[in-house]
């Protein structure tokens, strides 16, 4: 039986003492001691995994202040923070085993805008995407890029000075920088901006007048070495920036400067104000195809010469990565192979301007060296393509971007890891620091992809190697110190991108004894006891502290306490690196609907991953073997059941409950199983874990409710009418919430699909299936027959569609055949009853694959029940399912796309329907909505797509009590606006769950695409 699980890493005395106490002022924010949420911030992209003492989630300046003034009281003064926005660090930048300071969750507020002079203020959990997406109506972006935009935060990338794809022209996130707030350790609130003499703009003998007077002493005094040491790079070198607190001739002094690339390590930064970019109206992008990674590298500065906006790179390995992958189906056509060559290199040349004629110009002269390399076979250049729309463009950087996450996706134990994995070097040595950094790779006989900011010399690479293997973890320290030797003989830096973190401890060799020894002196000015960051950038001058170090304790450290074998069989939460896509901050977007919904990372697939790991590692330290469990039923007694859900109930401590709130809360969409680059299925290893969490308590009355759903729901279509009095007469509401804590269950259809069936004028026939007459028929009788699958929900709640699909098939000149109602099974999963999953999925694969034998074409219609067949029923029986295809309608369409056209519609001008398609369907299948976009144009009718997030429903999800008000918030984020901007009877959706959030939500039932087919064929 599945033990109770403690843990030894309990919070330390004096920090749940300062977290009560902080519980007790006007601190607003809220302050997590759990486990699992301390867990969640306990890793980033990086290697590294430090666990915290506790989590607080501010929500104002004052917060903080509060927080920092408690934090200076006799008790506390060892009490030890580190800020956090997005968590996308790859060094490890804002881990800590003090507290996190959380500033995602609530400092995420545009605060103001000025149009005129081009600003905005912000709080600093603000994310870039969600500011840019604020800022497109007025005309302007924040223009320093990085690949995490979507979920990292201004605060993250004002503390590396991030930048990115456009740095030429763009900058780095410092240069946009015109004032900050931020709150110091001793309490005290900091604006800085420039101001003409250092500390002028203070109150005197305040607090920060003597740190920027301090500041700009040293800058002055140091100012001649400052400019010698510092290398001319487009990159900051992380640290303190020296060299930018004055300008040029000295004549403006800017505190903000040392605040920007501190890595949060002198002070919390809670607002910016930040100045913006005009979106340029016109851009054109070049994909240039070469025969080498040399070849592309070497090209690099001429283009940049050639007056790109940037030039971005992919390898050959890269390349190899994206066309496995589905966003390879958005590109192809961008990208112009060559049949008799091999594309081992690609770069992406920007041109953006407001200037039609200089673009015009410049893209021409390009294209002109570009044709004469091409027709006298020079510079390896294989072919080009110009894309000037910006729906091209994005597809294709959107290729770039996810390259990073594609690179981890790679199978085996050993994976891409960030440790070198951002160097930058001055561009025109790009090419031949490339020769010499791949030779030490190859030497050490890693496997790599590289890509990244050719024109301003900054390479992406992270070598496979398994953190779980200690000869590995040492070899890594190796190399990383041979890196900071290459980079240095090239004129370069480790870390020209992402900043230090935990390779602080090269920080003295780049800076210098001298110059790093006045950074300490700075960071005692700010933070005399080392407790912001402690360990990061630099310590204090005079402290004995130590900085954090490339060899600190990884993840691998503990990831190896778990069997390999068990490893193995939970691959997907053990390959989860820490990205962060997970956290999408886009409501638009179907990744992730219960991080969103919550903001709590423990309810991300990152968060269910990492908890799913530590529950792991900490049975196989008591011995356990999870395999074993989950192969036999090693339930316990009901007595022993109800016995240990009863001490649950009072408040008895297990890890599994925490790892079970977290399961809980995710509606098993599968979008993390396709839009993860590492495919992170969280619903695969949830569907296991609670299988094993009953062996040890009991399972709610909803559960079994769930579960026998497709076993209940025939019996009761047989009375329907009775059926839906009995169920939803108000009594019986009542009693269901209660006793099952299920609400607004649908109604079943009348008349059921059988009965129309039966007395359609069309269809009659289909609803006879005999399998024998089949089998008997020949290849040629049975050439025009298709097999109509049914599911729980569509046939029995919803049983028009069914119908329409029917005639629809019959419409189109084939014979439709309903198959007999076989369970799917997939509620089964969802609640985790794994054995009986299985059994009834080989029920269901043993009968379609005789079907399949017969080489008949079967179709489902609800998304997630068609896509069961290909997932679920894969991963639970193996080959043993057998290779039976249930195809979507559109799939089906697809293959008759010649019927269509032959009934066309040619009747008066119909509308233009949108399509809101099922948030599983859209994932798995990219092509889903330019499918029915094409079906329809095919039929003559214009057909819109909607892009939305989760509707909510998810199944069971939204008809559970305890998620009503999660699953009614999901609809309100991204359908109810886009659903109430559309005639009613124009919003059609694919998924049956979505029509019934619709329903409930909007008091009308959309149609299926497949409705309106059915209807206008001829
Ligand atoms: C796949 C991938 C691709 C990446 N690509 C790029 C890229 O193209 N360009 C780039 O520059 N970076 C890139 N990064 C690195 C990372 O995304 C950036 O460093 C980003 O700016 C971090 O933002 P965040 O909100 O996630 O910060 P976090 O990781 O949470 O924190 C980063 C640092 O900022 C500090 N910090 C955060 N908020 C505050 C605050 N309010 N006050 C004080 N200190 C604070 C933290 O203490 C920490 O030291 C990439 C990372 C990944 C995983
Ligand atoms: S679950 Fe996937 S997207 Fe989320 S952090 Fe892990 S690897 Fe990245
Ligand atoms: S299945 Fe959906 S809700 Fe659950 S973790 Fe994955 S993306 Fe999030």
């Amino acid at each position: 039986m599945l033990p109770k699980l403690s843990f030894d890493q309990t919070t330390s005395p004096e920090y749940h003492q300062f977290l009560t106490a902080l519980s007790q002022t006007e601190f607003s924010g809220d302050i997590e001691q759990a486990y699992g949420s301390r867990l969640a911030v306990s890793t980033d992209n990086s290697v590294y995994q430090n666990l915290p003492q506790g989590v607080v989630f501010p929500k104002s300046t004052a917060d903080l202040m509060v927080m920092t003034k408690l934090a200076n009281q006799v008790p506390f003064k060892a009490v030890t923070f580190s800020a956090r926005g997005g968590g996308t660090g790859t060094n490890g930048q804002s881990l800590t085993n003090g507290i996190i300071v959380d500033m995602s969750r609530y400092m995420n507020q545009i605060l103001e805008i000025n149009q005129e002079q081009g600003w905005v203020r912000v709080q600093t959990g603000v994310i870039k995407d969600q500011l840019n997406k604020y800022l497109k109506p007025y005309g302007y972006f924040f223009s320093p890029d990085l690949s995490t935009s979507n979920r990292a935060t201004l605060g993250g990338m004002i503390s590396t000075d991030a930048s990115g794809q456009g740095s030429l022209v763009y900058g780095k996130t410092s240069d946009h920088v015109l004032e900050l707030t931020s709150v110091l350790i001793c309490g005290e609130v900091l604006h800085t901006k420039a101001e003409a003499t250092a500390g002028s703009s203070y109150a005197v003998d305040s607090q920060a007048s003597r740190i920027a007077s301090e500041v700009g002493k040293i800058c002055r005094d140091n100012r001649e070495l400052i400019l010698k040491r510092f290398p001319r790079l487009n990159r900051f070198l992380t640290g303190y920036d020296l060299e930018h607190v004055y300008n040029d001739d000295l004549s403006e002094f800017n505190l903000s400067r040392i605040l920007t690339g501190a890595e949060g390590s002198l002070a919390f930064i809670t607002e910016a104000k930040l100045n913006l970019t005009k979106i340029p109206k016109l851009r054109t992008l070049v994909n240039i195809i070469y025969d080498s990674f040399d070849s592309a590298l070497r090209d690099a500065p001429t283009l940049v010469k050639a007056n790109a906006t940037s030039v971005e790179t992919v390898d050959s390995k890269v390349l190899g990565l994206a066309k496995q992958d589905i966003v390879w189906n958005t590109v192809s056509d961008l990208i112009p192979e060559r049949q008799d060559k091999v594309t081992d290199g690609l770069n992406m040349v920007e041109y953006a301007s407001n200037d039609a004629t200089l673009q015009q110009q410049r893209i021409e002269l390009l294209c002109a060296r570009l044709d004469n390399d091409i027709e006298n076979e020079q510079g390896g250049i294989l072919g080009y393509q110009i894309c000037d729309e910006l729906g091209q463009i994005m597809r294709i950087y959107n290729m770039r971007k996810k390259s990073v996450g594609l690179l981890g996706a790679t199978k085996g134990f050993k994976k891409p890891i960030a440790f070198a994995e951002d160097t930058a070097v001055p561009p025109e040595k790009l090419a031949d620091f490339i020769v010499e950094f791949r030779a030490l790779l190859d030497s050490n006989n890693l496997s790599y992809g590289m890509f990244g900011h050719v024109d301003a010399g900054v390479l992406h690479v992270r070598p496979a190697m398994d953190m779980c293997d200690p000869q590995q973890e040492r070899k890594l320290t190796e190399i990383s110190d041979q890196v900071v030797a290459l980079t240095a003989k090239y004129g370069g830096l480790m870390w020209g991108e992402h900043g230090k973190g935990y390779r602080s401890e090269y920080g003295p060799e780049f800076f210098g004894q001298e110059l790093f020894s006045q950074l300490r002196v700075i960071k005692a000015l700010f933070d005399p006891d080392n407790r912001i960051n402690p360990g990061k950038i630099c310590t204090p001058a005079d402290s004995t502290q130590q900085l954090v170090k490339v060899g600190d304790t990884k993840r691998g450290f503990y990831d190896r306490q778990i069997p390999l074998t068990v490893r193995e069989s939970y691959g997907p939460a053990m390959s989860c690196n820490g990205n962060g896509q997970c956290f999408n901050f886009d409501v638009d977007s179907p990744m992730c609907p219960s991080s969103k919904v919550t903001s709590d990372r423990r309810h991300s697939p990152k968060g269910r991953a990492t908890m799913i790991r530590e529950w792991l590692r900490l049975l196989s330290n008591q011995g356990v073997d999870v395999l074993a469990l989950e192969r036999n039923d090693c339930s316990a007694s009901v007595v022993s059941r109800i016995k240990n859900s009863w001490a649950k109930s009072q408040g008895e401590y297990d890890f599994s409950h925490e790892v079970m709130d977290a399961m809980k809360g995710c509606l098993a969409c599968k979008a993390c199983a396709s839009q993860c680059p590492i495919k992170v299925d969280v619903p695969g290893f949830r569907s296991r874990f609670i299988n094993l969490y009953h062996q040890r308590y009991l399972r709610p009355l909803s559960d079994y409710l769930v579960a026998n759903v497709e076993k209940t729901t025939p019996l009761m279509a047989k009375a329907p009418r009775f059926s839906n009095f009995l169920v939803n007469n108000p009594i019986s509401k009542q009693v269901i919430a209660q006793v099952f804590g299920m609400v607004d269950s649908p109604n079943l259809s009348v008349p059921t699909l059988a009965t129309r069936v039966k007395e359609s004028s069309q269809v009659a026939n289909s609803g006879s299936f005999d399998l024998a007459a089949l089998q008997q028929m020949s290849t040629e009788q049975r050439k025009n027959q298709v097999l109509v699958v049914q599911d729980p929900f569509t046939t029995f709640y919803d049983a028009p569609v069914v119908e329409a699909m029917l005639v629809a098939i019959k419409k189109l000149g084939f014979e439709p055949i309903l198959l007999p109602f076989k369970p799917n099974g997939k509620p089964t999963h969802v609640k985790g009853f794994l054995s009986k999953f299985a059994a009834m999925a080989q029920d269901a694969s043993d009968f379609f694959n005789q079907l399949a034998a017969l080489e008949l074409p079967l179709v489902g219609v609800d998304p997630s029940l068609v896509l069961c067949y290909r997932d679920e029923y894969h991963q639970v029986l193996g080959n043993k399912r057998g290779d039976f295809n249930v195809m979507l309608f559109q799939e089906w369409l697809n293959q008759h796309r010649e019927k269509i056209a032959s009934k066309r519609f040619k009747g008066e001008v119909i509308p233009v329907y949108s399509l809101f398609a099922h948030c599983s369907e859209k994932t798995a299948l990219p092509n889903t909505h330019a499918d029915w976009i094409d079906i329809f144009a095919t039929l003559g009718i214009e057909l819109t797509t909607e892009e939305v997030g989760c509707c909510g429903m998810a199944g069971t999800y939204g008809h559970e009590q305890s998620h009503l008000k999660d699953s009614k918030r999901l609809y309100e984020m991204s359908w109810q606006p886009k659903v109430a901007n559309k005639p009613k009877a124009q919003v059609l959706a694919t998924g049956y769950s979505c029509r019934s959030q619709v329903a409930r939500m909007d008091g009308f039932k959309p149609k299926h695409p497949v409705q309106i087919l059915a209807d206008l064929l001829d």
